[in-house]
């Protein structure tokens, strides 16, 4: 006689607030939350530190991920030759994250100062898990392939080109200041 079974869903969320439709397949005698490798961050509401109070980690899969990324993003096949992923340091942060009120979910740095002298890496590449749960596969790609931008092959961070306000880049696209762009005029009566 099998024992018996039931299946349950992931508790994670997606970042439209939708839950999670992964499902698993455990023992009728379970009960308690099950949050699938993409949400499993999501258990700790808090963050969570590992022993030791260690709370970043250098990562093999992220370093992979952007392996693919410098292999087939033409616009960074300059810093995979010039900077090289060997010195790209891939960190886990396991703390939940947020800059001037906004949800961090990643950000690259230089390797400067004194620290350059201890820290086998230029730059460090840090993915804020907890918030990166949020995010599709998808998106984290997207994610990876901006931080990587930020990567200047003479050695310096490269600052974004655009700086906006999300809801007017939806809006109007991202080429609304740009030359010859016809615009809406957001103060006529048929635009609202
Ligand atoms: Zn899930
Ligand atoms: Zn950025």
């Amino acid at each position: 006689m099998g024992a018996e079974t039931k299946v349950i869903r992931c508790s994670g969320h997606k970042n439209n607030n939708s839950r999670c439709g992964r499902e698993k397949e455990v023992s009728m005698n379970f009960n308690g939350e099950w949050y699938c490798w993409q949400h499993e961050y999501q258990r700790y509401e808090h963050g969570f530190r590992l022993a030791h109070n260690v709370n970043y980690k250098l990562d093999g899969r992220m370093k992979h991920l952007a392996k693919q990324i410098l292999e087939k993003k033409r616009d960074l096949w300059q810093v995979r030759d010039a900077i090289g992923i060997e010195n790209i340091g891939f960190v886990r942060c396991f703390l939940k994250k947020k800059s001037r009120g906004k949800v961090t979910y990643a950000d690259c740095r230089k390797v400067t100062g004194p620290y350059a002298a201890m820290i086998p890496y230029k730059f460090i590449i840090t993915f804020y898990d907890y918030n990166t749960s949020l995010l599709s596969v998808n998106q984290q790609k997207i994610l990876m392939y901006h931080e990587l931008k930020h990567i200047g092959p003479n050695g310096y961070i490269v600052p974004h080109d655009i700086e906006d306000f999300s809801d007017i880049l939806q809006k109007y696209g991202i080429d609304w200041a740009s030359e010859g762009v016809e615009v809406p005029d957001i103060l006529s009566e048929e635009v609202v």
